[in-house]
């Protein structure tokens, strides 16, 4: 294998393999590119959900899929009928499973695991030099999807933390016609805790307990939370846990990597890719391989992640905000979003694919006061610092 490369994608995981898969798939075999990921093998470390069209094959092969799902908050259950587009599961086994293959069928991508990244790349005669545990290689451009290391408070507005657990009992516990999207529990000095529930089948379902708050937090955080509620869920059914999960995502990060050599572009969850209000990211990383795909395939430089209209940027700012501000009414703001907004209008707007009546149709839904109370209050911070900085 040559050390030279058009394109180093640095980090195979959910954006690396997705950009490297639709490379594998394009006809132009002269481009030739190389994926350095540190893991030594895949497993089913996550499961990616999102609410999607028809169901899809390959690396996209959602496992499951529901119609109908639930919020809750104290006294008050809201069921959404969302099957115009069905919340889809993707475990990420078979996505791996996919990628992988179809890299493997193609000579002009390679995929080098068990390949960690040592330093910062250089630039040397016109090529990025990457320096990796399995030698030195040299490209063109560079894709670098590596998240950062450690996720600092000030990083983001709120932090979506979770833990789950998928489990298996012994006898039928879970109704499997019905998601749980958020059963909240009261919030707490760590921020806005949640149940998400993905019941698979009667006796199968991942549970997980989610925080939204202003610190990322760790497993260990999360247990005790977590093991209370697979116990209200399964009662006394023995069960067994099949496997665990982790993940902390930003919501509204606050500074977008960018480097001035528009030749290394940084992408992924901590580069712009998760939506700021959910802290989904998988379908915008999705629609982010097909352009950069297509960019690179074409002649032209790799491309970031397209920014948020400034509308939507506004808007998610000032949901986080009003979340970080009023932590106790967070369930009963999402339940009132989820009874009063058209489902189809509310799923678009939270997918990234809204429109303005879209937009619309999420504020009308929304209580005003939380946000009025918001906006008023930083104008009168505004107008006592003005006032002050003129008397000063
Ligand atoms: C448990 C979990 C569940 C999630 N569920 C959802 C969901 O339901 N819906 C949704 O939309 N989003 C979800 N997300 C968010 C997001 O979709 C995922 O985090 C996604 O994997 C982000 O893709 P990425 O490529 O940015 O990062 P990753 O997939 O983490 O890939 C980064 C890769 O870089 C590699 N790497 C790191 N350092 C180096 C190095 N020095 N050298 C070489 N390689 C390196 C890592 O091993 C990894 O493979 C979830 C995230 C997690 C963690």
């Amino acid at each position: 294998m040559s050390n030279t490369f058009d394109l180093i994608i640095l980090g195979g995981g959910c954006a690396g393999l997705s950009l490297a898969a639709r490379l594998a798939a394009s006809s132009s075999a002269g481009f030739t590119t190389l994926v350095v990921e540190s893991r030594d093998h895949y497993t089913n470390d996550r499961t990616w959900c999102f609410w999607g069209g028809q169901l899809s094959s390959g690396e996209h092969a959602v496992a499951r899929q529901w119609n109908t799902m639930r919020l809750t908050s104290g006294a008050q259950t809201v069921l959404v009928d969302c099957g115009q587009t069905p919340y889809q599961m993707l475990p990420a086994e078979t996505f791996y499973g996919a990628a992988i293959s179809a890299i493997s069928q193609a000579q002009h991508v390679s995929l080098k695991v068990g390949t960690a990244v040592l330093a910062a790349p250089g630039k040397v005669d016109g090529n990025w030099r990457v320096a990796t545990s399995a030698g030195v290689f040299s490209g063109r451009m560079v894709v670098d999807t590596r998240p950062q290391q450690t996720p600092k408070p000030d990083d983001a507005l709120l932090w979506q933390s979770f833990y789950g657990q998928e489990i298996e009992c012994d006898r039928p516990v879970f109704d499997a016609s019905c998601l749980d999207l958020m059963n909240f529990l009261p919030a707490d000095s760590i921020g806005i805790p949640f149940v998400y529930v993905l019941p698979v089948s009667p006796t199968r379902a991942l549970v997980e307990v989610t925080v939204f708050g202003v610190n990322p937090l760790l497993p260990k955080d999360l247990a005790l939370k977590l093991e209370t509620a697979v116990a209200q869920r399964v009662g006394d059914a023995p069960f067994r846990m099949l496997r665990s999960e982790h993940g902390i995502l930003p919501m509204g990060l606050r500074a977008i990597p960018k480097n001035p050599d528009r030749s290394y572009v940084q992408v992924g969850l901590m580069a712009g890719g998760a939506r700021a209000c959910t802290g989904y990211a998988f379908q915008r990383i999705q629609r982010w391989a097909d352009a950069c795909a297509k960019s690179v395939v074409a002649g032209f430089l790799p491309i970031q992640h397209s920014p948020d209209a400034a509308v939507l940027q506004a808007m998610d700012h000032l949901f986080l905000n009003v979340l970080r501000t009023n932590p106790e009414r967070a369930g009963a703001l999402f339940c009132a979003l989820f009874a009063r907004a058209n489902a189809a209008r509310l799923i678009r707007f939270l997918s990234g694919e809204g429109t303005w009546l879209d937009y619309a149709a999420v504020v009308a839904a929304l209580p005003p006061w939380p946000f009025i109370k918001l906006l008023v209050g930083r104008r009168a911070t505004r107008v006592t610092h003005q006032g002050a900085g003129q008397n000063a």
